[in-house]
């Protein structure tokens, strides 16, 4: 198989997304950004052994893949419509292609996203995505719009994708359920959307929640207070670890792939009804404040100590 025959084969299937005018084959690909929307765009890499483990599926690495750039627009209240893809692959070994393939369309057709270009290149296996969303304009989430007093919520549950890392994990009951949240994350791509308007800041948590808080700190000039106790964790986390275990990988371990957002507090009542309408739960895990710290304050409200020493 040469380079032509691959991406035929393999990645050239019609998209289920919207406004591609020319999408792969030519030298590059065409699409329409509808009147009154900015562009948004994302761009994350996958390295064998580095951000993925060695043992990871080829179908889980292709879903990932884009997983995590749908995450990205998610964060930025972006609906995803293209995604380029860059491969650099060791050898065109033919049932990993296939896998690979079927694992990223399967993210794809799941939010309506349409491959419309990429490269193929030989090498360690390395991959590549870019993805496309839109956004009315001026309506993008970022990191600076938080102040003090807005609350702090995160959506799903935090910590499952860190203990599947874990070599205690091996023992569990529930290993599938942890490996598949560590494997196939799930772009919170609705919540993001309906989040425009209402959130005043938003970052997706690919890195712990006590680390990628940090970020909305530091563009909004705001400190933080987490409350251990409000922290969601899973069912299967609380019958596999101890409480402040618990806490302690939902507060920095990574690959969750949830977001994290603040909201004014008199808009508590309109997020609630929003996320009721599109049956998503959020969690309100803290409060923005205007000193620079970040305090993390245990469930019994005894302890609480700033996070910038003890998860540095
Ligand atoms: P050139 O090297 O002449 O720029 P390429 O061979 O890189 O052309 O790409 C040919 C076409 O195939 C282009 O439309 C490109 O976007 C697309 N393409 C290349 N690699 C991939 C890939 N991994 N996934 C999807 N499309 C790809
Ligand atoms: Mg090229």
């Amino acid at each position: 198989m040469n380079e032509f025959d691959i991406i035929h084969r393999f990645f050239n299937r019609p998209g289920s997304g919207d406004g591609v005018t020319l999408g792969i084959g030519d030298d590059a690909a065409v699409v329409r950004v509808p009147p009154g929307y900015e562009l948004v765009l994302a761009m994350d890499t996958l390295i064998h052994g580095v951000h993925f483990p060695e043992s990871t599926a080829a179908d889980d690495i292709g879903w990932k893949a884009l997983a995590v750039n749908l995450s990205d627009l998610a964060a930025m209240g972006a609906e995803p419509c293209w995604a380029t893809l860059s491969l650099t692959l060791p050898e065109a070994d033919e049932s990993w292609l296939q896998a690979f393939a079927d694992g990223f369309f399967e993210m794809a057709d799941k939010h309506r996203v349409s491959l419309i270009g990429g490269d193929l290149c030989r090498g360690p296996l390395t991959v590549t995505v870019q993805a496309h969303g839109l956004v009315p304009a001026g309506q993008a989430i970022t990191r600076h719009g938080a102040v003090p007093g807005d609350l702090i919520y995160v959506t799903g549950h935090l910590g499952d994708a860190g203990y599947a890392l874990a070599s205690a994990v091996a023992g569990s009951s529930d290993y599938a359920y942890f490996r598949e949240r560590l494997d196939r994350p799930q772009p919170r791509v609705r919540t993001g959307v309906a989040l425009r308007g209402i959130a005043s800041s938003a970052i997706d948590l690919s890195d712990g929640l006590a680390g990628d808080i940090r970020h909305i700190m530091k563009a909004s000039y705001c400190g933080a207070v987490i409350e251990a106790g409000r922290l969601p964790l899973s069912e299967p986390l609380r019958s596999a670890v101890d409480e402040e275990t618990g806490s302690r990988l939902a507060l920095t371990s990574g690959d969750d792939y949830e977001l994290c957002f603040t909201v004014s507090a008199d808009q508590a009542g309109t997020l609630e009804s929003r996320m009721a309408s599109i049956g998503e739960t959020v969690k309100q895990v803290g409060k923005i404040t205007a000193s620079s710290d970040l305090i993390f304050r245990a469930a019994d409200g005894e302890q609480h100590y700033s996070a910038y020493s003890h998860f540095g």
